[in-house]
């Protein structure tokens, strides 16, 4: 049985303008996307993966046969990603989150603020293609992290609570080389309410 579906976005392509635009959603959901996904489920076609759940695949890396790991990691890395980034951003978003997600980076970080300062370095200074995440790690802390390529937190124990795509093909057309005026605008579509569900959820 056939566990991973196809995750529709949640909103129309141009949702999400001015800070994200509707040819960039429309060729990262529908191209890139559906890419990760159709390769992902090529690849386990036949295997015992394929009654998995992706987060239960990528979290024992491990156990995915060795002569597809590394696709696997790419690919349904990338599927999953991107079925999170779509889900923690949405219209009228942005503002700052409430409750214990808010309680917690007030703890772990001293503040929004300079949470957010410090999850903008991060992404800005990560070399070539990636995510930055906020991650719950294995210690319950929260924690900011990149990661390489496709690669998601899960596989080294540590749950994504929100990330931030970094590949040039998620601001390109509208940014070009100016990655930090992407990432500081991407702050008004992050859906707080979705990352605090995501939280409360673990
Ligand atoms: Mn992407």
């Amino acid at each position: 049985m056939q566990v991973n579906q196809f995750l529709e976005l949640p909103y129309s392509y141009d949702a999400l303008e001015p800070y994200i635009d509707a040819k960039t959603m429309e060729i990262h959901h529908s191209k890139h996307h559906r890419k990760y996904y159709d390769t992902f489920i090529d690849l386990i076609k036949g295997t015992d993966l394929e009654s998995e759940r992706i987060e239960d695949v990528l979290a024992y890396p491990n156990e995915i046969p060795e002569n597809i790991r590394q696709k696997v990691i790419n690919n349904g890395g990338g599927y999953f990603n991107h079925n999170i980034f779509w889900e923690i951003m949405g219209p009228n978003a942005g503002g700052e989150p409430e409750g214990k997600l808010m309680q917690s980076i007030n703890e772990n970080f001293g503040s929004f603020e300079d949470f957010k300062m410090k999850f903008n370095e991060v992404a800005t200074t990560h070399f070539g293609s990636g995510w930055a995440w906020l991650v719950l790690n294995s210690d319950d802390k929260l924690q900011i992290m990149p990661t390489l390529n496709q690669d998601n937190p899960i596989s080294k124990s540590n749950f994504p609570l929100m990330g931030i795509d970094l590949w040039e093909h998620a601001y390109y057309l509208k940014y070009q080389n100016k990655r930090p005026e992407y990432i500081e605008n991407w702050w008004n579509v992050v859906n707080w309410e979705n990352v605090l569900s995501r939280y409360n959820q673990i």
